[in-house]
C-alpha cells in the first residue's frame, strides 16, 4: 500500500515536472472552457487553441483531448511583451542645440526643454511600437537643412520637430502647431494641437501655416510643435516642470496616433 502511494507522489512529480518543460495532455471535463484550462495551467489561451487546431473556442467539447503547450514558453513570452510594430516611422527633431540655445528668458533654455519633450516622445512612441529617428539625443548644433534631411530618409514617415515658444510681448502664452500645407500635414497639426490644448490647458493658438525650412524641405508631412511661451512668467514655471514636459510629450504621442489611424 505504501510503495503504490510512493509510486503515485512519484508519478505526480514526473507529471508536474514533465508539464513545465513540455506538452502534456489534457481531457477536457464537462462545462470546461478554453479561458479556464488555460488559466489552470498558465498558459496564453490563444495559444492553447493554436497548438490544438482550434478556430472557434465554441466548438470545444467535454471528452476532447488538449495538448497543453509548455508553461515556460508562455510565460516568457508573456514577459517579453513586444507591442504590435506599426508601420509609421516618427522623425522626432528637437529644435536648436549647440551654439543655437533658441529662446533664453530667466536661465530657461529653449534647447533643453525641447530635448527633455522630444525623449519623452520617443520612449512613449517607441512602447507603442513605432520606430523613432532623432535628429538629435544631445546639446549639439544641426543645420535646418541636416533636420530636413532626417525627414526624407525613409518611405513612409512623418517630422515632428518640438520647440518652446518666446515673444517680447511677455502677456502672450499658450500652445500652436505649425505645418506648411496640405491635408496630411494639416491633420498632423491639428491632431497634436487639439491634444496639447485638452491635456495642458493652455490657450489655443491653433494649427497654422508657416514657411519655416524644416517644414518646406521635408517631403514627408511635417510639423513644428511649439509647447508654450517662456517669455511669459506664468507659462514658463509651468514649462520648466517636468510634469508640463512629460504632459506635452504624451499630448504629442496621442495626435500623432490619432493622425496614424487616420491615414
Ligand atoms: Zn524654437
Amino acid at each position: 500500500m505504501q510503495t503504490t502511494q510512493i509510486f503515485k507522489i512519484l508519478a505526480l512529480l514526473v507529471l508536474l515536472i514533465g508539464g513545465e518543460t513540455q506538452a502534456s495532455t489534457y481531457i477536457v471535463k464537462p462545462s470546461e472552457t478554453f479561458y479556464s484550462i488555460a488559466k489552470r495551467y498558465g498558459v496564453d489561451v490563444n495559444q492553447l487553441m493554436k497548438v490544438n487546431n482550434f478556430r472557434d473556442a465554441r466548438t470545444l467539447r467535454a471528452g476532447q483531448r488538449l495538448s497543453i503547450p509548455s508553461s515556460k514558453s508562455t510565460s516568457s513570452s508573456k514577459k517579453a511583451f513586444k507591442p504590435t510594430k506599426k508601420s509609421l516611422r516618427i522623425v522626432l527633431d528637437a529644435g536648436h542645440g549647440g551654439k543655437d540655445k533658441g529662446a533664453c528668458w530667466h536661465g530657461v533654455r529653449e534647447s533643453d526643454l525641447n530635448l527633455r519633450v522630444v525623449s519623452r516622445v520617443q520612449a512613449r512612441l517607441e512602447a507603442r511600437g513605432y520606430d523613432v529617428t532623432m535628429t538629435r539625443t544631445s546639446d549639439v548644433f544641426i543645420s535646418l537643412a541636416k533636420r530636413a534631411k532626417f525627414g526624407n530618409r525613409y518611405r513612409n514617415s512623418i517630422f515632428v520637430s518640438v520647440h518652446f515658444n518666446a515673444s517680447s510681448d511677455t502677456r502672450v502664452h499658450g500652445a500652436e502647431t505649425f505645418y506648411a500645407g496640405g491635408k496630411e500635414g494639416y491633420y498632423l497639426a491639428s491632431s497634436i494641437q487639439s491634444e496639447l490644448v485638452k491635456k495642458l490647458k493652455v490657450v489655443n493658438r491653433g494649427a497654422r501655416i508657416a514657411k519655416f525650412t524644416v517644414l518646406t524641405a521635408t517631403r514627408c508631412p511635417a510639423v513644428l510643435v511649439e509647447c508654450g511661451f517662456i517669455s511669459n512668467s506664468w507659462e514658463r514655471e509651468r514649462c520648466k516642470t517636468s510634469n508640463y514636459q512629460s504632459t506635452a510629450a504624451q499630448a504629442i504621442v496621442a495626435g500623432i496616433e490619432r493622425y496614424d489611424r487616420s491615414f
